[in-house]
């Protein structure tokens, strides 16, 4: 089927469909005066059909007056009214209002503006219950700008004074109105009254139908109704003009009557329906085609220096950076992300770029009270914990999620100025998750990608998030989803197939029309990094490390210090293992590496404190003059430090509570001595531990399990250690970060090419 006409013969046979229309340009076309634009009886029939259609509700959503909506259309029984954007609504029978008016207020803003309408022929001001409109579609072309511009200003001036109203923009016109009565309100009414599973399609043209738009929910559909459109719009569908919508509504009543038509051919179907031509937001990139691939991520590859306005090249946080630098190089690409600067204010700043870096980077600075709310807030009390399964955790604000919101929308708008609208962008992490169908309202018509570094939790969990819907919505704006494992990708599709009317097929998400890939990609490191010869310039700090522990086997945890990593729970373990299996004391040492990180958040200074007093119990309770049991490290150290501290290691001992994937249980295996290696003890929580079957897997929640499993991977002979080393090293060597970055930039230029 073309043209997205399945996902149309599924909504529109809904069992209970809502239909909110807008009239003047949508329904009828616009006329000179407002008396002018009547329904045909055409139209009018059409209406009583739509309106006493079984299942189907159908309202019509307008800024006109009672009295004109009574008087053209008060005779079709059945339909709903809505009057002056929602300040009025008609039930079954009569009209009741939802805001209350203060008349005086406007009689007093009316006086105001009789003169300067009165000086433009052409102008008039039209009076309703609780707004002022002035029209001036009849002034003449040489004056119309001086004339908006006098009674904007005007009217701006009397807003000062009157901040319960707002200023709308509408075709021709600006009115006056009460704040928040809009026709997003409508929508929400016709839900309640309708039948709980009910899918509403909005049909409008004008900027005060983008409240309908915005209130879609995952089942709905907004179609945008004129020739040529230009401006921004939430609307996903486009029709050409009124005659055109009237075959859409036959075609609907056609397909809700006729069970037996199966497919488009032959049949009434929304032929003038094409996902709406997407304007480019941008002027293309004054030097040729730009950048044809641009990463995004909250953080860039590089850590800023404090002293220095731009993020410092110099400093590299991360794996990511190898494995994304060469498929951006390859595409003459970008990296866009946050500076790591704050400013005041509220707004985003304007976006600067880095062409010498290596890769080049672009970055903005986002206000300051974003980032706690965004950054702090909605992604790291609520999405980090929800995600992974850390319910308790949780925490949600109304402001935090509107402050992810805009973040997400700078990083849109920052990439709208980057690139064109064809290119391919791949976005990064939980941080961003928004930033699909904030690109696709401002145009962006190349494909658009996710990966996502952290678990995606089962449809239970992600319920529990307030926005979910909305979330879930954005998410399938995304051309290509990927994800660590194949159990996220099963818990995503979940989540799809229980709370959209999605169709969820073997690789991917049919969704309006359009497919969205989901697959995983569990994410590598690159091996031959933590197989080099140590680097001489670490060895003196690692040989004071290594006389300390002395000739004890050395149980080793590195892990950033955050409370999914299960830190504590792997300390009592190994104290379990002391008291379980006692000849191990001084023979063993624990060294714990935590890399500080999120200080400024309560719940991972708490956890620090935790940890740090288990660590002084247990050396205080078991420790002997010449053995110190646990040796804790709240550091970090470069790759070749780490290199040399895992091939040392007995046991790397990594039990995280919750992992997306946990690459340092990949640079553990990596790193070790083929002919005499140490043995993984992992987590069977991590999204390695999916691939890294050879490992010994154990349950961090079960301490005394946990405890034999760090007995059983002490004593393990060494045949064994080099046979499960030796298939570990080989899942490991095959699937690395630039694997996984090639095998992702190949998904998403597959689906230009499949586009
Ligand atoms: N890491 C590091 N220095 C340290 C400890 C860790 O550079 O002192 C690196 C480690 O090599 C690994 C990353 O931090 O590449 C941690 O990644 P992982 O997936 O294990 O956990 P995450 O921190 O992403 O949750």
């Amino acid at each position: 089927m073309k043209n997205g006409a399945e996902h149309w013969y599924r909504l529109a046979r809904n069992p209970a469909l809502a239909l909110l229309l807008d009239y003047d340009g949508t329904l009828v076309p616009t006329a000179n005066t407002p008396e002018e634009a009547r329904p045909s009886p055409e139209v009018l029939a059409l209406l009583t059909e739509l309106a006493n259609a079984p299942g189907v509700t159908c309202a019509i959503v307008s800024g006109r007056q009672r009295e004109a909506l009574d008087e053209m259309l008060g005779s079709v029984a059945g339909l709903r009214l809505v009057a002056e954007h929602g300040l009025w609504r008609r039930g079954a029978t009569s009209w009741f209002s939802t805001a209350s008016v203060d008349m005086g207020a406007l009689d007093e803003l009316q006086t105001l503006l009789i003169p300067v309408v009165d000086a433009h022929p052409g102008s008039r001001i039209e009076r309703k219950t609780g707004a002022i409109c002035v029209h001036y579609r009849g002034v003449r072309r040489s004056r119309k700008e001086a004339f908006v511009v006098r009674v904007t200003a005007l009217l701006e001036e009397w807003l000062r004074t009157h901040p319960e109203y707002e200023l709308l923009d509408v075709i021709e016109a600006v009115e006056t109105r009460p704040r928040g009565v809009n026709k997003g309100g409508a929508v929400a009414w016709i839900r309640e009254r309708a039948e709980p599973d009910v899918r509403c399609i909005m049909v409008g043209n004008d900027v005060t139908d983008e409240d309908m738009f915005a209130a879609v929910g995952t089942g709905d559909d907004g179609i945008l109704v004129g020739p040529g459109y230009r401006r921004q719009t939430a609307a996903r569908w486009h029709l050409e003009d009124p005659a055109a919508l009237h075959t859409f509504l036959r075609w609907i009543l056609a397909v809700r009557i006729d069970e037996t038509v199966q497919d488009e051919s032959g049949l009434p179907s929304p032929m003038a329906l094409a996902s709406l031509p997407r304007q480019p937001c941008i002027e293309p990139a004054p030097e040729g085609r730009g950048p044809s691939l641009l990463a995004i991520s909250n953080r860039l590859p590089h850590l800023r220096d404090p002293s220095c306005p731009a993020p410092n090249r110099k400093q590299n946080v991360g794996g990511l950076v190898s494995a994304l630098a060469p498929v951006i190089a390859e595409r003459d690409g970008l990296w866009l992300g946050w500076s790591g600067n704050t400013i005041p204010g509220d707004q985003a700043s304007a976006v600067s770029r880095d062409r010498e870096a290596s890769p080049p980077l672009a970055w903005i600075d986002l206000p300051a009270v974003w980032h706690e709310q965004y950054y702090n807030g909605f992604c790291n009390r609520a999405l980090w914990p929800l995600f992974h399964s850390f319910p308790g955790r949780i925490r949600f604000s109304d402001s935090e999620w509107n402050a992810y919101a805009m973040a997400n929308e700078a990083f849109a708008e920052a990439a709208c100025s980057l690139v064109r609208p064809d290119a391919a962008i791949w976005v990064h992490d939980y941080h961003v998750l928004l930033v699909a169908s904030a690109l696709r309202r401002r145009g962006h018509t190349g494909p658009i990608g996710l990966f996502l570094h952290i678990p995606f939790p089962g449809a239970d969990l992600f319920e529990m998030i307030p926005w979910a819907d909305g979330l879930l919505d954005a998410l399938l704006e995304f051309d290509l989803l990927g994800f660590h494992t194949p159990g996220y990708v099963a818990n995503f599709r979940s989540c799809v197939a229980r709370m959209t009317p999605a169709q969820v097929s073997d690789d991917g998400v049919e969704h309006r029309g359009r497919t969205v890939r989901v697959a995983a990609f569990p994410l590598g490191i690159i091996p031959e990094s933590f197989q080099e010869p140590a680097d001489p310039s670490t060895a003196e700090e690692i040989a004071a490390l290594f006389q300390s522990i002395g000739s004890t086997q050395l149980v080793l945890g590195v892990d950033r210090l955050d409370y999914t990593k299960g830190i504590p729970e792997r300390l009592l373990a190994f104290e379990r293992m002391l008291q379980l299996f006692p000849s191990w004391k001084g023979r063993v040492s624990f060294v714990q590496v935590s890399v500080p990180s999120r200080e400024d958040v309560p719940e991972y200074a708490e956890q620090r404190q935790l940890i740090e007093t288990a660590v002084g119990r247990i050396n205080g309770e078991h420790g002997e003059a010449h053995w110190v049991p646990v040796r804790y490290l709240y550091r970090s150290y470069g790759r070749s430090h780490l290199a040399q501290l895992y091939r040392a290691a007995r046991v790397g001992y990594i039990t995280p509570l919750r992992d997306g994937m946990n690459l340092v249980a990949k640079e553990f295996v990596a790193a070790q001595a083929p002919e005499d290696p140490g043995v993984l003890l992992l987590s069977r929580f991590a999204g390695a531990a999916v691939e890294l079957r050879e490992a010994l897997l154990t349950n961090p929640y079960h301490t005394e399990g946990m405890a034999r499993d760090l007995d059983r991977a002490l004593r393990m002979e060494a045949p064994e250690r080099k046979a499960r080393h030796a298939a570990l090293l080989a899942t490991v060597s095959r699937t690395t970060a630039l694997t996984w970055a090639a095998d992702f930039v190949a998904a998403l230029e597959a689906v230009r090419s499949a586009a």
